[in-house]
């Protein structure tokens, strides 16, 4: 299976002055595109595999693939999937989603809890790597950061919000001010 670049819905200038449009643009147009184009490259080796790469990684230890492969898969897959939900997350024509923002106030005591947490868990993610807001195998929210491209599929968690604290998500814009660009996510998130 050849998967594409997921279509952004809005224009590389739409978050301004939050995420700039440079940053926007070559985020999108070489490191997504890029990772879109390296796990195809994967998934060109076997093409009994028909599922979508997010039904995939939730069983990557099982699937038939070289160990060198796996690896690759979920680098370049995760980094295919993170990246689409963080494009969503951040789309302007998104509603906040009422019912989420109650469940976050019950699960974290209240909006600000939340915000704190996550906020944490993407500051201190140390190097590369996302932090989420996951809905767990028992269905309750969690809040966490994982290295790398790991996707919470892997921890058959369903991604919620994806948070991308990767130098390359904010450098340009933030330099080494990483809590600033986390304080800016949280402004133009949308569902909550
Ligand atoms: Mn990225």
């Amino acid at each position: 299976m050849t998967y594409q670049l997921p279509k952004l819905g809005y224009d590389y200038n739409a978050l301004e002055p939050y995420i700039d449009a440079q940053t926007m643009e070559i985020h999108y147009s070489k490191h997504h595109q890029g990772y879109t184009d390296k796990m195809n490259a994967v998934l060109e080796k076997y093409p009994e595999l028909t599922e979508e790469p997010a039904e995939l990684m939730k069983k990557l230890d099982s699937l038939p693939l070289s160990e060198a492969d796996k690896t690759a898969f979920r680098n370049n897959g995760g980094g295919y999937i993170n990246h689409a939900l963080f494009w969503q997350n951040l789309d302007p024509g998104n509603q906040k989603d009422e019912k989420l923002s109650k469940e976050i106030e019950e699960t974290f005591g209240s909006l600000d809890d939340f915000k704190a947490k996550f906020s944490e868990a993407a500051k201190t993610q140390f190097g590369s790597g996302w932090a989420f807001l996951v809905r767990n195998s028992e269905g309750k929210l969690e809040v966490y950061s994982t290295p790398n491209q790991d996707s919470p599929l892997l921890n058959g968690h369903q991604p919620i919000l994806a948070l991308d604290v990767w130098e390359h998500a904010y450098y340009l814009k933030y330099q080494n001010r990483r809590p600033d660009y986390v304080e800016a996510y949280l402004k133009i998130v949308k569902l909550i």
